[in-house]
């Protein structure tokens, strides 16, 4: 059975619940390792639809929607960032794809993850990136450009790229930023990284 709103993953929900069940997905859901797991419904661990990973998304939190079913990128920055993905066909059915986020428990009223919950979450993130090995990464936003762009703001570093190690970081607007605020530069912004990863997909493959 395919879920409707998770098309997007290319993949039915039971491979893809299974396939992340045999993952990290226990340890990250009993994690105590920062407060905001005692308010947290479902922590969201990564979701991967296959390794390694051809691309991951990587954006700040889950919100309210992602907290209430547990996997990243469910609500509507998820859909909206597919939207801009399938505009340029970045993710067909041969892609390898991966969502996760910076920290894996929902914020109070979705505000930024602070330095001590970033820090207290990094533990997972290297966990996902070094059992994924994704190609390409897309730091979606603020929160997630420093893992490779240090203290850069997003505005200052959208559409470059970054190679550490075998994977290449790509700094990309969070799709959030135009949810509420339609801004033709940021949705073309979006596309222009997001064209770039396709890109470096293509010539890597
Ligand atoms: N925004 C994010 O950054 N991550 C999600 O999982 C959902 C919304």
């Amino acid at each position: 059975m395919t879920d409707p709103n998770l098309d997007y993953y290319k993949a039915t929900i039971e491979e893809a619940d299974q396939f992340n069940q045999n993952l990290f997905t226990p340890d990250i859901r009993q994690c105590e390792r920062c407060p905001l797991h005692a308010d947290a419904n479902l922590a969201c661990p990564g979701f991967f639809t296959s390794l390694p990973l051809d691309i991951l998304f990587l954006g700040q939190n889950p919100g309210a929607s992602e907290d209430k079913v547990g996997r990243p990128f469910i609500g509507k920055a998820g859909k909206k960032l597919m939207e801009l993905a399938d505009s340029i066909n970045l993710v067909t059915s041969d892609t390898m794809v991966g969502f996760t986020n910076i920290i894996r428990c929902v914020t109070p009223d979705n505000r930024p993850p602070t330095g001590v919950e970033i820090q207290a979450c990094s533990r997972w993130m290297q966990v996902e990136l070094d059992m994924t090995e994704p190609k390409v990464v897309l730091l979606l936003g603020n929160t997630a450009i420093p893992l490779a762009f240090g203290n850069k703001k997003i505005g200052q570093v959208a559409g470059s790229a970054r190679a550490m190690g075998s994977t290449i970081y790509i700094a990309c607007y969070h799709p959030a930023a135009i949810l509420h605020k339609k801004s033709a530069a940021i949705r073309d912004s979006i596309i222009k990284s997001l064209t770039l990863a396709k890109e470096v997909l293509n010539a890597v493959h």
